[in-house]
């Protein structure tokens, strides 16, 4: 076997502040900078590891969203075309900008691909019933009570919430694997992946939206990655987050995870399916779960920052 091939798989799944910071207004210039902060750093990684890049679509999903509210002269487009339309935007974004930093490095002949991926869901599944997911703009509660979507009090105000079922299997796995394989860094299931159920031999979409990191875990099974990281906006994972007694935690084991997830630290919709992600991960014997902050990729991956698990 080729020595790059024995390269250990790394997944980085990129949160929302990769490309728009707190109070930032999102403009695409915004965007494109702050990506160059995680982005050198895989860029760097890639010499040492093959990789795999996942991200999410919620603020930019919302958007769309938002801008189909406001024109009644064309017919709206259902949430799974949204959802590719980030992952055809979010990819571009990244890869370009992943692209220009190889280039600086002197690393010229490195094979990058973005990828439409679809992942199955299963129609019965009971998330359907209820739409827990925020995705757009935070609203305050008067222009909230206007809005003729579902919306959810958030611990970041009022937001658009729709429904988001578990990730089954992704159906582009086998592509993915290959593509790996032959050293080429794949950036795929943005913002959680297109999710669509089976009808018969065929494939539908679902008006739905899928957590991104549940779906790099199922990704990550799927594959065989060895190490898998969230990169967020804080600097791992914390006991009694954002209370006075609040404890940052490097590393806990699997039971231990699972003790302050019933004790209530991780909420839905945040810390929650992250943790629940690495749990899955290591259980289906992956070898190192972390979450980080996107300023420190590179450090998480030497184990000097951010909380492992597992
Ligand atoms: P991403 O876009 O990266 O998925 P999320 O907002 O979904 O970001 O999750 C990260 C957020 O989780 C942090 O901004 C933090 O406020 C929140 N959070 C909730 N509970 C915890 C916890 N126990 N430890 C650390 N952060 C937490
Ligand atoms: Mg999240």
């Amino acid at each position: 076997m080729k020595s790059k091939n024995k390269k250990e798989t790394l997944l980085v799944a990129l949160g929302g502040n990769a490309l728009i910071r707190k109070g930032q207004e999102g403009t695409i210039e915004q965007q494109f900078e702050n990506l160059k902060v995680p982005i050198r750093q895989i860029a760097k990684l890639s010499q040492k590891f093959k990789i795999i890049i996942t991200h999410g679509n919620g603020p930019q999903v919302g958007s769309l969203l938002l801008q189909q509210e406001s024109c009644d002269t064309t017919p709206k487009l259902p949430l799974e075309i949204l959802v590719a339309q980030t992952q055809g935007q979010i990819g571009y974004m990244i890869e370009s900008t992943l692209d220009s930093e190889l280039m600086d490095l002197g690393i010229h002949a490195k094979p990058l691909v973005s990828l439409i991926s679809y992942i199955v869901v299963d129609e019965k599944d009971p998330a359907f019933k209820t739409p827990t997911k925020p995705i757009g703009p935070v609203y305050t509660k008067e222009k909230a009570a206007d809005l003729t979507f579902p919306v959810s009090k958030t611990a970041k105000g009022y937001r658009h919430v729709v429904v988001s079922p578990r990730p089954v299997t992704i159906v582009e796995k086998r592509e993915i694997k290959k593509l790996i394989n032959m050293d080429f860094i794949v950036i795929c299931c943005g913002g959680g992946g297109i999710p669509v159920i089976r009808e018969g031999r065929k494939f539908c979409g679902v008006d739905a939206v899928i957590d991104k990191d549940l779906a790099s875990a199922k990704l990550a099974e799927e594959v065989g990655v060895d190490i898998f990281l969230m990169a967020t906006d804080v600097y791992g994972v914390a006991l009694n987050h954002g209370r006075s007694n609040e404890k940052f935690v490097s590393s806990m084991t699997l039971k231990e995870a699972a003790k302050y997830q019933k004790e209530g630290h991780f909420p839905a919709g945040s810390m929650g399916p992250k943790i629940e992600a690495a749990m899955q991960f290591i259980q289906n014997r992956g070898k190192r779960a972390m979450i980080c902050s996107i300023e420190d990729i590179d450090k998480a991956v030497e184990g000097k920052a951010g909380t492992r698990i597992g």
